[in-house]
């Protein structure tokens, strides 16, 4: 089986340090990822900082042609792609083929944006020209999370790169293959080797030398929130910005004059989407009594017929990412806060089933919302749900938790839909939809335990660049 190596200025490093990357549909082995040190970090680091010299003075449209270059091989190389994620991760071949349709669209549209992101000029009367400048920082680390791998990496590298920065990318050491597939695909695009490098291992070892290294000038971290706070913690010693996208527990609010059938499929598509393994995953339901019992049997009754098997299989849900993954969302079935189990609970039936991680889709009704299950991440296909009389109390639960990522309201009432955005606290919210197909246009990132600063879209330009202020006396 071959060996997963980091990718430093266009090289394989491959080292006698290893770790079994493990496939969570059989729990056997797909292949040893090299454990990257301290020393490989290093050398990732002094690569990127001199690739990234020349980088520099390029041209927002010689950087644009080539980020559409790289989303073209993206492209060529789709299939081949998601076969590699779908094992890594366990998620089935057809999300994971969504996966890497929408990494190839983060580098066309960081492509198309770099070509008009501008400075503005700022009036100081006829004797003083001043303007503003965005500039890069210079090295910049990603440290991302198993989920989305092809995706966090690409929102992430795009931005930066396009801004004018290079890239040291630390996947997760679940998911380590399409982050070196994609940063080799960079190379043959024509993007100088030692811009966009890549170092495998674990959290612990490579991901803490590449946050306390001193040339690394940005972070932009996916993860959870611990991890997250330890991370902000070393980028605070150093003085040295981040972005942080951690978990989330966002909130489903259902009116009763809501489409309940487009409500319904929403709710069990987050819950099966990845296995529910997704931060934005709309994992409350909050439902107005009037039609609770309506809503949750429409939602039962898609987990009851839920097709399961291996991400190769390409059925309607997969093995959770790891045997660790699955034990923590069993771990969360032993406390159900006053709830009644819907469907689900456990492992499915199956003998084909038994090695993997494999959980059922599982809905939980009427759960206390100060419940451990209604205020932590599960991240596996678990949907709790709480009822409510008014929309006083509907705003009141959905904001009931520390995290703020997402929200969805779903009523034909417009007004009140506008009146549910302006009041829910979290960083996203939509109406009568959820997650808008995937949103590589839209800004996203959290409030409180979910996080701060924004990716995707437009403004993660401004995330990846500082302003620099010019004033020239005429
Ligand atoms: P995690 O925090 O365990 O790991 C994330 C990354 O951090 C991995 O690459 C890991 O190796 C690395 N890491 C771990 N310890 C580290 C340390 N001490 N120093 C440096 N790096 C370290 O998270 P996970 O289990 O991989 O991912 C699941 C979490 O990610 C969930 O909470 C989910 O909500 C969140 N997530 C958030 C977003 C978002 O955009 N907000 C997107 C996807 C996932």
């Amino acid at each position: 089986m071959a060996l997963t190596s980091s990718y430093i200025g266009g090289q394989d490093v491959p080292s006698t340090d290893t770790y079994p990357n493990i496939d969570p549909a059989t729990g056997r082995s797909l292949g040893d990822v090299t454990l990257g040190s301290a020393d490989e970090v290093d050398r990732a680091v002094a690569c990127a900082a001199a690739t990234q010299r020349a980088w520099v003075r390029t041209t927002p449209e010689e950087r644009s042609d080539l980020l559409t270059a790289w989303a073209g091989l993206v492209e060529r190389d789709a299939e081949q792609l998601a076969h590699l994620e779908s094992q890594d991760t366990g998620k089935p071949l057809s999300q994971a083929r969504a996966d890497a349709a929408v990494a190839a669209r983060y580098l066309r549209f960081y492509a198309h944006a770099i070509d008009a992101y501008y400075g503005i000029t700022i009036p100081k009367g006829p004797d003083l020209h001043a303007y503003t400048v965005r500039e890069p920082f210079g090295v910049v680390g990603a440290i991302i999370a198993w989920n989305y791998p092809m995706q966090l990496f690409s929102r992430s590298v795009a931005a930066a790169v396009a801004t004018g920065n290079a890239s040291m990318v630390k996947p997760a050491d679940e998911t380590p293959r399409t982050a070196v597939a994609l940063a080799r695909l960079s190379v043959e695009a024509g993007l100088p080797a030692g811009l966009v490098n890549v170092v495998t291992g674990t959290g612990e070892q490579t991901g803490a030398a590449l946050t306390a290294h001193p040339d690394v000038a940005h972070l932009s971290f996916v993860g959870s929130t611990e991890v997250g706070s330890v991370i902000a913690h070393a980028a605070a010693a150093r003085v040295v910005p981040t972005v942080l996208e951690l978990g989330g527990k966002s909130a489903q609010v259902v009116f009763a004059d809501a489409d309940l059938a487009a409500a319904a499929e929403a709710v069990a598509r987050g819950a099966l989407q990845n296995g529910g393994q997704t931060c934005s995953a709309g994992s409350r339901l909050i439902v107005h009594t009037s039609v609770q019992d309506q809503l949750l049997d429409l939602v039962a009754e898609r987990f009851r017929t839920t097709s399961i098997g291996p991400g190769a299989e390409d059925l309607d849900l997969g093995p959770l990412v790891s045997s660790t993954q699955l034990a923590r969302v069993e771990g969360f079935m032993d406390d159900l806060a006053g709830g009644e189990l819907v469907t689900g609970g456990g492992r499915p039936s199956g003998e084909h089933l038994r090695a993997g991680s494999y959980f059922e889709p599982t809905l939980i009704r009427g759960v206390d919302s100060q419940g451990r299950i209604a205020q932590e991440e599960i991240f596996g296909p678990v949907v709790t749900s709480m009822a409510f009389e008014d929309e006083e109390e509907a705003v009141a639960l959905a904001n009931a938790t520390a995290y703020g990522l997402l929200g969805a309201v779903w009523t034909r009432d417009l007004s009140r839909g506008h009146r549910m955005a302006g009041a829910l606290r979290a960083g996203q919210v939509f109406v009568n939809n959820y997650g808008a197909g995937g949103g590589v246009e839209l800004p996203f990132g959290g409030w409180g335990r979910s996080g701060y600063g924004r990716e995707k879209g437009f403004e993660a330009l401004n995330s990846f660049t500082q302003t620099k202020t010019v004033v020239v006396k005429l």
